[in-house]
């Protein structure tokens, strides 16, 4: 039978996000959402404009947010571009930078949406090969992806792994005649944050792309927030691609007040930090070993290699952690699997590790 659709998009699979069971009762350490709650400023402003204007189209370039994200990163407010989810201005990058044909590079194990994203614009896929004990990559590897490529996505620190990379790694990956984008969605968890030191470094050029989400750090994964933080000129690009009204008038004013109150996001990032390394320091005499985390959640992989059967026992028990594995990761194609822990709340990760004997010891036998 003759597919109505294109054909890119009948090839490919669709990206699969982790699960959102609707009922209550779970304790849900699998898509690195923010335990806490966002700040009570947030809910004010989602009060006073829900009792506001909503019979007009919102301001399409979220003049008031700009302002307060331009201040956080020490640049003029036409550095900024606010977005629906930092997800969409994935999707506004691949369409402002790649004809279908031009090249994608990322690297892997990472972020597999930046493949699906490709996929819908047309576009071949590089994935550059971490070294699955170090994280880093080969340097020839990186030299020749820099030349072919339009487009590096780079998650900076990594999911899953957790790890980040240092600016002159980084710079082996700007690509010779295209754009590099750190998606910083874990940026505020790290040790030394940025403040756009990075994007005013000569050697990117002005060819960087930041990319930053009030998902994971601001506990509003449920509103839809993000920004991208990069030279005018770039963000000019990109303005021209995306939706005229991307961000609604609600969550204008939500994102603006939860960017305000610094003190509320930083307090919950300094309890999740002190959280993960419980959680990492409690895990080898469980038998797993964990790579060292700069973001909320931990990597992390059993010596009996059943991480599968680990994740079901625990959601039998209500309990759902990632299971995650990468085909092809290893050198010799091998898979690379392992677990993601999001970093919940104290009471959350006793709770895990309450469970998790028990479940490792059903797992292996
Ligand atoms: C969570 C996450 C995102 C998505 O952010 P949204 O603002 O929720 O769309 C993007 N990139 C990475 C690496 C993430 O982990």
């Amino acid at each position: 039978m003759n597919s109505v659709f294109r054909p890119a998009v009948d090839r490919m699979a669709g990206y699969a996000p982790g699960e959102q069971p609707q009922e209550t009762g779970w304790i849900k350490l699998n898509t690195n959402e923010n335990p806490y709650p966002p700040s009570p400023a947030v809910v004010e402003a989602i009060r006073r404009t829900a009792e506001g204007r909503l019979n007009v189209y919102p301001d399409p370039l979220a003049t008031s947010f700009r302002k307060v994200a331009a201040r956080l990163f020490d640049v003029d407010p036409d550095w900024i571009l606010p977005a629906n989810g930092s997800d969409e201005n994935l999707t506004i990058i691949v369409r402002t930078f790649c004809d279908a044909g031009d090249r994608i590079a990322y690297p892997y194990p990472s972020y597999v949406l930046y493949e699906a994203l490709a996929n819908i614009q047309g576009c071949p896929v590089s994935r550059l090969r971490l070294n699955e004990q170090t994280w880093q990559w080969d340097a020839p590897d990186a030299e020749s992806l820099r030349k072919s490529v339009r487009l590096f996505f780079v998650p900076n620190p990594n999911s899953p792994t957790g790890n980040r990379w240092t600016p002159s790694q980084l710079q082996e990956l700007l690509p010779d005649h295209g754009v590099l984008v750190l998606d910083e969605a874990y940026g505020d968890f790290c040790s030394q944050p940025h403040r756009g030191e990075l994007l005013r470094q000569p050697e990117f050029d002005q060819r960087l792309i930041v990319t930053r989400t009030l998902s994971k750090s601001y506990s509003l994964a449920g509103l839809r927030f993000g920004f991208a933080v990069a030279h005018p000129d770039l963000i000019a690009g990109m303005q021209k691609v995306k939706d005229s009204y991307n961000c609604d008038a609600i969550a204008i004013a939500a994102a603006t007040a939860a960017l305000e109150d610094q003190d509320w996001m930083l307090s919950n990032r300094n309890r999740i930090v002190a959280t993960r390394e419980r959680l990492a320091a409690a895990l080898p005499s469980l038998g797993f070993h964990t790579d060292p985390s700069e973001t909320n959640f931990v990597w992390t992989r059993h010596s009996s290699g059943q991480h599968q059967s680990i994740y079901e026992q625990l959601k039998a028990r209500k309990i759902l952690v990632r299971y995650m594995r990468f085909p092809d990761a290893a050198p010799d194609g091998r898979m690379v699997d392992g677990l993601r822990i999001t970093v919940g709340t104290d009471a959350e990760i006793d709770t895990l590790l309450s469970v998790l004997p028990e479940a490792v010891r059903i797992a292996v036998s």
